[in-house]
Order: C-alpha cells, then structure tokens, then sequence
C-alpha cells in the first residue's frame, strides 16, 4: 500500500459539506473581492496569532513583499534571512529591490542561529527575517534582541498556531514580529483551495501601510501615494479557509502525535536523526523532518517501497543560480549547507492512518536494517 507524503483528498473528504456551503454562498453573492469573508478571516487570523490586525494577501510569498516594503525596505538595503527556507523568503527580497544577506542555522532546530544574526547586521538592514521551518517557531526573542530594533519580520508560512515559550509566556507564530507572514499555500497547515497569505502585526500604522500595498497603494479609490499591489486574498479562498479553520488545532495536533509515534519507532535506530523541537516550543509538524547521512540511498528505498517523502529543501538559497550575483560560495553556511545533504521528510499529514504509519516505519526501519 502506497502512503503518499500529503494527501489533501482524505482531508477534503472530512469537511466536503462544510467548505462547499461556506464557497457556494460567495458563489450565491457574487461578491468575489473582499467584502465579509476575508473581513471575518482576517479577525480570525489576528486571534488566533494573538495580534491586533491581520491584512489577507494573494499568496505567502506578496504577504512577505508587502511586509518588506511596509518597513521600508528597498534599493540600497539589506535584509538579513536563513539560506535554509522555501526560495519565497529571499526571492521577495530580491523583488523589492533589496539585498539578501544569508546567515547559517542552527543544526538542531534548522532555525536562524540568532547569533549570526547579529554579526550580519550593518548601518543599511532594514529587517531581519527568522522563517519558524517546518513548524516551529524561531528563536524569536533573541533574533529581536540582536536586531536592537530593527524590524523583525516573521515567516510563518508554515507555523501558523504553533508557539513558543518567551519569558514564562506562551506566545503565538507571529504575535511578537514587527510583521508575521502566512502562506494558505494548499500544503500548509490551514490551507486553502488554491493560492492565499496574510500578514499580522501589533502596530496600526504598519497594518494601515499593508492594506495600502495590497490594493495599489491606495486607501481612496484611484488616489495612490504610492505604488503598491494587487494582492487581495480571494474571497472563494477565505470562505474555504473560514470553513476549515475550526479544524486546524485538532489537525496540528494529530501532526504533534503522529511526530511522536515516528520519535518513538526510530528512537532505537541510530543512524536517524529525529527532529528536534526545542523544550520551550510546540511545533506544528508542518514537515517531520529527519537527518540521516545516507539521505539519498534511503529516498531511493522509500522511493521502491512507494513511501511518500521529499526533500526540504536541496540548495540552500546562498547557492541557488539566480543568487550568484551576491557573491556567495560553498562553506559560508556550512549547516544549511550539511543540512540540505542529509535532511529527508516523511509523511506526517493528520488522516495518516495507523496502518500508513506503520508502513512508514517498516519502510524506514528496513533500509537500516532494523
Ligand atoms: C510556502 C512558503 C512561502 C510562500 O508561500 P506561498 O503562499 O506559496 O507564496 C514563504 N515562505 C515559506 C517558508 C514557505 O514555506
């Protein structure tokens, strides 16, 4: 029995009824931009991110443009990111004007290492961008503290509900951020039926600036101080979203258990590198990402054994091609570089069965012989 590495069909099958009625219903309005849907996702997103405003975007990756430029970043600038995140963190980067400056991660979270952070902060960083990988949340406070009030941008795509321990508090992906961003990317946690993002922030002069960017800088209509976007979240998407978000804690945690199951099962075989979530974090397991020297061999034995499994992710972006420009060469981030050569990922979706699971740990377990 094949277990595939994410299957959005089995989800689908669990809240059919409920996400088509919350779709037909803007279908029924034909009020298809912005309007209550994204209004009401918006509330939801900033309680659950604990923030006090939340501005719905096209897609993850403009809910990270429209952050940049709402901080003023732009030619002549830097921005200070992890080389070890989906290309989106740095490509916006590149996007708006600015220049990307790649810092190494720590080995055990794959998270910025905050320390490096500091070395790379010069008179021209406009914003440093911790990406909470995989589900857990970086180490957010101390990237703040070396950031000495620069603004700390927050990719959340993947950890929307996950959070961490700061000073004896709980505090959500994206609360503490000068700005967080989220992706509705269909593989992520809460994910819609097609393309969506938000951004979430505490300070009302910023969230004024991000509405403005996502509708051509304009607050009245054909008047523009600036020149922004066409980045509103589709309203078809946030009536999905709406349906599906009462759904998401029980989601996350069904991934927290099935990541537990797999800690369990691989506990006894050393050669596998179990994930490592920090004692003050509660990650999301939007990936259950394992380290093993022999990464390859063992893709290509799950690969036989139709075991669903990828790679996240397989260049660092200090090396990517399009980044040549920025002068980088191999050694500068020695740990993103180790990591994106032993990092594999497996299925940790929550309608996993418990027969899927076991297949999993059977086909990993067997290649090490166990
Ligand atoms: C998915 C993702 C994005 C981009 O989101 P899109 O909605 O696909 O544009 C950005 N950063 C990270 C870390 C992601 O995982």
């Amino acid at each position: 029995m094949p277990v595939p590495l994410l299957d959005l069909r089995a989800q689908h099958a669990t809240i059919r009824d409920e996400v088509v009625a919350s779709i037909m219903k803007v279908v029924d309005d034909q009020a298809f931009i912005l309007g209550k849907p994204v209004a009401d996702l918006e509330c939801h997103i900033a309680g659950l991110s604990k923030t006090k405003y939340a501005v719905g975007c096209a897609n993850g990756t403009d809910a990270l443009l429209i952050a940049y430029r709402a901080v003023g970043a732009g030619r002549g600038s830097e921005i200070v990111t992890s080389p070890f995140t989906f290309f989106a963190t740095a490509g916006a980067i590149h996007n708006v004007g600015a220049t990307a400056v790649f810092v190494d991660i720590d080995p055990k979270t794959f998270n910025i290492n905050p320390a490096a952070v500091g070395a790379a902060i010069t008179s021209k960083t406009k914003a440093v961008v911790p990406v909470d990988l995989f589900g857990q949340v970086a180490a957010i406070e101390e990237v703040a503290k070396v950031a000495k009030g620069i603004a700390v941008i927050e990719d959340a795509a993947q950890s929307i509900g996950a959070r961490r321990k700061i000073d004896g508090e709980w505090r959500m992906a994206g609360e503490t951020a000068t700005i967080g961003t989220f992706s509705f990317f269909p593989s992520k946690n809460l994910g819609g039926y097609g393309d969506g993002g938000a951004v979430v922030t505490q300070d009302e002069g910023l969230f004024n600036e991000l509405k403005r960017l996502r509708t051509h800088g304009s607050v009245t209509t054909y008047f523009h101080e600036v020149v922004g976007y066409n980045s509103r979240l589709d309203a078809l998407q946030a009536a999905a979203l709406l349906a599906k978000l009462p759904h998401l804690a029980a989601w996350s945690a069904k991934r927290r258990a099935n990541a537990a199951f797999y800690n369990q099962a691989f506990a006894d075989v050393a050669e596998v590198v179990t994930p490592y979530t920090e004692p003050v974090s509660e990650s999301i397991f939007n990936q259950y990402t394992i380290r093993v020297s022999r990464r390859d061999d063992l893709k290509a034995h799950l690969a036989s054994k139709g075991i669903g499994h990828s790679v996240y992710y397989p260049l660092p972006l200090h090396l990517q091609p399009c980044f040549a420009y920025l002068g980088y060469k191999e050694g500068q981030c020695p740990e993103a570089e180790r990591a994106s050569k032993e990092v594999l990922s497996l299925p940790i979706y929550p309608e996993l069965t418990q027969a899927q699971l076991d297949e999993v740990v059977a086909a990993v377990r067997g290649f090490f012989g166990k």
